[in-house]
This record gives structure tokens, sequence and C-alpha cells, in this order.
């Protein structure tokens, strides 16, 4: 293949640079690995990825003798090396071109962007597919490389991407069969400059569909309703409040003259609804039977931190929602129980106007705990909306809203904002609030 005889550099040595420098090497290539990170950081990984040419704790001007660079998602494009790399017209790529460029052609991708559900989507299209019986693979921004994966033969049916606005930056031909965007909401605004740009890169997603493809739209979605006219493929569409190609009604979905109930299903919330009717829409040119999709969607296991149920203890409920890490995610959260809510928020912000919040603050929540870096931000934005407290402690912070709490309140984390500032990531937080809340029975 043309592009393996290429000087191929990879910059970033994380999870998808390591899996697309494996794959390059194992067709024949011969990969460049730049790591910013010295190799006493990445002690670990670090024997490993000695098998490749490599460099570690910055990037130099080796670098620059590649005809294209795999730049890892995390990365920003202005950093000092990728300009040079530009003004040098070097090719800059990410993984998901990569797989997409050496994936066998027969595989078909679905894949899913948007601010939230992204991840519950993919696993829920997943697993309908695997039910169906195909060969289907869960790949990208949900933790798994795409190259990870045997992509260039022909077994697998579907490859089932989760994409985030960073990893859609620097495709250039890829082209999903099915593109399902979920929904454009504030997010992200400490790498976009504004909410158009960060609108117009998820949009990237559309732009090499034809008519023979198909994208997913959400018509509730402003964004979406103010781009959709770029797409050049046939469009259907959800929606929690109009008549679209599919609908609810009493705990079912009415799709196509089909009636398919969710009475088993385990995902609540209105926020669910949509994604569970952008999953059967992603599917729908597949023949599957609506048995199969019923089934399937009856016995999907939610993913952990995302509105999950911890315990029940003296009558207050608690839910682990740590994946929340913006204002929509939270929004949903508050809109999923009619009890009173105790809402233990804050973290790492990411640039959001909280005020978005104060409606549902308003009416859902009974008192806020407020922890992590944006506490007094978040403080000043709702402290004419409820009652709330600073804590510096976040065991501290669970454990008081469970002194304070009446029978039937809820006890929710959805931070509405990242968790570096605290803890190593998302599930790290979400652990934490599970073994604190263990101790409290
Ligand atoms: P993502 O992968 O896009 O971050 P997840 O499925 O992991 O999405 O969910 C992240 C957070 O967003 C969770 O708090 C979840 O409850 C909430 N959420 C899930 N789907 C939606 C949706 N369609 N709209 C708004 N919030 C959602």
């Amino acid at each position: 293949m043309e592009l393996l005889k290429k000087k191929i550099g990879i910059l970033g040595a994380a999870r998808s640079g390591t899996a697309a420098a494996n794959k390059i090497k194992e067709l024949g290539g011969e990969p460049f690995l730049s790591e910013c990170k010295s190799e006493n950081e990445i002690a670990n990984s670090v024997q490993l990825l000695k098998k490749f040419n490599c460099e570690f704790g910055g990037h130099t001007k080796r670098l620059l003798q590649s005809d294209i660079i795999i730049v890892s998602p995390g990365v920003p494009l202005d950093i000092p090396i990728l300009l040079e790399a530009k003004a040098r017209k070097i090719e800059l790529l990410n993984e998901i071109e990569l797989g997409y460029l050496l994936k066998n052609p027969s595989s078909k991708i679905i894949a899913v962007t948007g601010s939230n559900g992204k991840s519950t989507t993919v696993s829920l299209i997943h697993h309908i597919l695997h039910e169906a019986g195909f060969n289907s693979v869960l790949a990208g921004n949900i933790g798994t490389a795409f190259t990870s994966y045997p992509i260039e033969d022909q077994s697998i049916d579907f490859i089932v991407l989760e994409l985030s606005s960073f990893q859609l930056e620097l495709i250039e031909k890829f082209n999903p069969d099915v593109a399902v965007l979920l929904n454009i909401r504030p997010d992200h605004l400490n790498r976009y400059p504004n909410m158009i740009t960060y609108a117009k890169t998820k949009f990237r997603l559309f732009k090499n569909q034809t008519q023979k493809d198909l994208a997913i739209l959400n018509s509730d979605d402003l964004y979406i309703n103010k781009l959709k006219n770029n797409i050049k493929s046939q469009i259907r569409y959800f929606s929690l409040t109009n008549e679209e190609n599919i609908s609810f009604q009493n705990n079912s979905i009415q799709y196509s003259k089909e009636n398919i109930s969710l009475e088993n299903s385990k995902l609540k919330g209105p926020h669910n609804l949509a994604n569970l009717m952008a999953s059967i829409l992603a599917v729908s040119q597949y023949k599957i039977d609506y048995k199969i999709i019923e089934h399937s969607l009856n016995t999907f296991q939610p993913l952990p931190h995302r509105m999950e149920f911890v315990d029940i203890i003296d009558d207050v409920t608690f839910i682990n929602d740590s994946k929340a890490t913006n204002t929509d995610a939270v929004k949903y959260a508050l809109q999923s129980f009619k009890e009173p809510v105790r809402l233990i928020i804050g973290g790492a912000g990411k640039g959001e106007d909280y005020s978005i919040l104060n409606p549902h603050i308003k009416k859902h929540v009974k008192k806020l705990y407020i922890i992590g870096e944006d506490r007094e931000k978040m403080k000043k934005t709702f402290q004419k909306f409820a009652d709330l407290e600073l804590f510096l402690d976040f065991g501290k912070a669970i454990k008081t809203s469970f002194t304070e709490a009446k029978i039937d309140d809820v006890v929710i984390l959805s931070p509405a904002c990242a968790s570096f500032d605290m803890f190593k990531n998302f599930e790290e937080r979400g652990n934490r609030f599970k073994e604190i809340v263990g101790e409290l029975s």
C-alpha cells in the first residue's frame, strides 16, 4: 500500500498513537514515535515503545522528516512543532483517518458524535448488531483504538466508532456509512473560540458523505438545525419534542409501523430516549428483525458513571453520574427524577456558563454541595437559586449530603466539570463516590 511506503511520524505515544504504530509496523511500514513525556514519566510502557524508532521528552526536528504525521487527539494543533510541520506542508492526519485508509472496504462504519450520549449510543448500536449476529467492533473515543483491531480483514462487518470533536479535526477522506450527530451543547469551550466553531468541527463528520450514505440528526438541536443544509447524504431525524421518522409513546418507540417496547429497559431519563431512537435509526437499513432490536434495547446494561444507580441507604438514593462533565448532562440528570435532589457538583471547569442550569436547579435541587476548582464561580452563579455549601474534601461533601438528606431524597454526583483537578479521570471520581457511599451503609 502506497501509504505505508511513506515516512510516517506519530505524535503522542498514548493509546491511539501506540496502536497506530503497531498497525503500521505489522503491515510493513516503519513508524517514528515522538512523545513529549520523558522515559521516566512513562516508565511502564517505555520498553514496549522501544521496538519502534522513537524519541521521548519532547518533539525534535526528526519528526519533521516525516511525510505524514499522525497526531494524537489530545494534542492542540497550534503547538510549535505542528505549526512548523504545516509550514513545511507535511500531511497531518489522525488515527481515525489512518484506520479508515487501512480498513477492509467491505466493513461498514457507523460513527457517532455529539456533546453527550456518544458512549451510551455506540454501545447500544454495537449491542444491537452483536445480538443480530454481526461481527461488530467498538472503537474510538470509547477506549479501544480503531487500529488496534484487525481492520484490514474481511471478517469485521461493522466498525462502530465514537468520535470526539478533537478526533474530527484531522480527518480528510474518512466517510462513515452511517453518521450520527446526537446534540451540540456547550462543551470544550476552552479548546474552541466559540460555539459555532465547535459545531462546525462536529459537522466534519458528514463532509465526505454522499446520497448513498445516511445521516441521523437530532431535530431539537439549535446548532444542528443551523448547519444541516450542508449535509449531502440522506437524513433521518429523531426528536424528543416533534413527530419525526421515529417517535415514542407510553414506554415504547414507534418506528416504521413497529412498536418497540422499552418495558425492561434499564436506561432512564429523556436523554436516553434520544439515544435509543438514534440507535434504532443507525441500524435501520441493515434489515434487523424488530424483535431482535427490542430484545437488545431491553437487555442493554447501562454504562457505569452515567446515571448509575449506586444504593439506597435509609431511603436516600445515591446516583453516580461522574461522566456528566458539562451542564447539559446535569440538566438531564435533574430531569430524570421527580424526587428532591441533593446535587454534588464542581471540578475543573471547561469555560462553560453555568447559569444555563439556574432554572433546573431552582426546580429540582434542595441543596448544592460544591467541590473543586470552579467552586467560587459556581457559588456566584447558583447562590440565588438554591441552598449551597462549598467543600474542599470530596468525602465530606458526600457525608454531609447524607446527614442532611430526608426520606426519598436523591443524592446525585453530576459535576458539570472535568475531574482533573482532584482525580485522575471521571472513572476514579465515580469509583471514589461509590466507595464512600459504600462506607455510609
Ligand atoms: P459521552 O460519551 O458523549 O460523554 P455518555 O453516554 O458517556 O456520553 O454520557 C455522558 C453524560 O451525558 C452522562 O452524564 C449521561 O447521563 C449524559 N447523557 C447521555 N446521553 C445524553 C444525551 N443524549 N443528552 C444529554 N446528556 C446525555
